[in-house]
C-alpha cells in the first residue's frame, strides 16, 4: 500500500469505563490491539474478527490538549506561516471527542482546543517576523446535507439565504467559496472573537436546521497572506489553515431511523468515504485523477490535501465496551487513510 500524505493519530477519550480488557493501548509502539473475545457487552459480532492490531503515526492516550496540539498541529501551523496549506481533521463517532479536540472544553482555559491554540500560534509567529507584513483572515463554513452554510454571516441569515454559497476553482486549482464571509482579524483577540461568533452561530444553525451539529462538517479556515517588508513587495505568499470538525462517523440503523435521519446519514457516509477515496487516489495516482468534486467536503479541501500540504487526521475513539464496534470501524477507517 502507498503511504498517503495524511498523518494519522488516534486519540482516546478518557472515560471511567475504559474497556481495558478489550482495548489494549500501547503508546510506546503506537499500536492498539482489540480483543473481542473478552467483550461481555458484545460477544463476537457478525463478520468481525476476534483480534485486531492497528498501528498509527501517533497515539494519544489520555493526553492533554496541550500535548495533542504539540503533536498534531504545531508543525502544520509553522508550514502555513511559510506559505503551505495545512489541514487538520477530527474524525470519529459522535461523543468520541472531535469537538473537544478542535474547539475544546469550556471547563478551563487549559481545556481550549486546537482552534484557539492555532489562532494563538499564528499571531505569535506573525509578531516574531517583523520583516514580513501579514494579513490574517478567517472564515467558518458548515456543510450539512451537501449544502454550505456561512457561520460568520451577519446574524439571522445562517439558514436558507446562504445556501447560495458556491465552491469556485481558479486556473491554478485554488479553491474559494463564493459568498462566504472572510473577515480580517488584526489581532489575536479579534480572531478569537470571530471564532466565538462562529461557535454561537453553529449553535443557532443547529436550531434553524433542526439538526445536531454532529451531523455536519464544520471547517474553520485561517487565511494567511504575507509579503516581505524589506525586499520589493511583489512576492505574496498565500496559504490556508483548515481545521475540520467532521460529522459523526457512526452508522445509523436503518430500522430505527426516519427518512430525514437516513438522508443525513447517507450524505455523511458518502462524504467520508469520498474523503478516503481522495486521500488514497492522491497517494496512488497523482492529483489530476483525484475525484475531489464528488462531495462538497473534498471539493472545499481540494487545494489543502496532498502535494505540499500538511494534513493530519486525529481519529477520536471512545473506549467503552458498549462502543467497541464503532471504535473498530474508526480504527479501520484511520488505517485506510494512512
Ligand atoms: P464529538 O464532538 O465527537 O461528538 P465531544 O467533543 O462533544 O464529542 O465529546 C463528548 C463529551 O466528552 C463532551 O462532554 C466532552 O467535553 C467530553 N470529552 C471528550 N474528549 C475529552 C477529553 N479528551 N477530556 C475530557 N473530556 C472530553
Ligand atoms: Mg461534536
Amino acid at each position: 500500500m502507498t503511504k498517503s500524505s495524511v498523518r494519522v493519530c488516534v486519540r482516546t477519550r478518557p472515560t471511567a469505563q475504559f474497556a481495558h480488557d478489550q482495548l489494549i493501548v500501547k503508546p510506546e509502539s503506537r499500536t492498539i490491539e482489540v480483543n473481542l473475545k473478552k467483550n461481555p457487552a458484545m460477544g463476537v459480532v457478525n463478520n468481525m474478527r476476534e483480534n485486531y492490531t492497528f498501528k498509527f503515526d501517533g497515539l494519544l492516550h489520555n493526553s492533554s490538549q496541550e500535548t495533542v496540539y504539540h503533536e498534531c498541529m504545531d508543525e502544520i501551523v509553522q508550514g502555513v506561516i511559510k506559505g503551505y496549506n495545512g489541514t487538520m481533521l477530527a474524525y470519529g463517532q459522535t461523543g468520541a471527542g472531535k469537538t473537544y479536540t478542535m474547539s475544546g472544553g469550556t471547563e478551563s482555559y487549559k481545556a481550549r482546543g486546537c482552534i484557539p491554540r492555532a489562532i494563538q500560534q499564528v499571531f505569535g509567529e506573525v509578531s516574531a517576523r517583523p520583516d514580513q507584513s501579514f494579513t490574517i483572515r478567517m472564515s467558518y463554513l458548515e456543510i450539512y446535507n451537501e449544502t454550505l452554510f456561512d457561520l460568520l454571516a451577519p446574524a439571522g441569515v445562517i439558514a436558507e439565504e446562504n445556501s447560495e454559497l458556491q465552491v469556485i476553482e481558479d486556473s491554478k486549482g485554488g479553491i474559494t467559496i463564493k459568498g462566504l464571509t472572510v473577515e480580517t482579524a488584526n489581532t489575536e483577540e479579534e480572531a478569537m472573537n470571530l471564532f466565538f461568533e462562529g461557535e454561537t452561530n453553529r449553535a443557532i444553525a443547529e436550531h434553524q436546521l433542526n439538526s445536531s451539529s454532529s451531523r455536519s462538517h464544520c471547517i474553520l479556515t485561517v487565511h494567511v497572506e504575507s509579503r516581505s517588508r524589506v525586499e520589493s513587495a511583489d512576492r505574496v505568499l498565500v496559504s490556508k489553515l483548515n481545521m475540520v470538525d467532521l460529522a459523526g462517523s457512526e452508522r445509523v440503523s436503518k430500522t430505527q431511523s426516519t427518512g430525514a435521519i437516513l438522508r443525513e446519514a447517507m450524505y455523511i457516509n458518502k462524504s467520508l468515504s469520498f474523503l478516503e477515496q481522495c486521500v488514497n487516489a492522491l497517494a496512488d495516482r497523482g492529483r489530476e485523477h483525484v475525484p475531489f468534486r464528488q462531495s462538497k467536503l473534498t471539493h472545499v479541501l481540494k487545494d489543502s490535501l496532498g502535494g505540499n500540504c500538511r494534513t493530519t487526521m486525529i481519529a477520536n475513539i471512545w473506549g467503552e465496551s458498549s462502543q467497541l464496534e464503532e471504535t473498530i470501524s474508526t480504527l479501520n477507517f484511520a488505517t485506510r487513510m494512512m
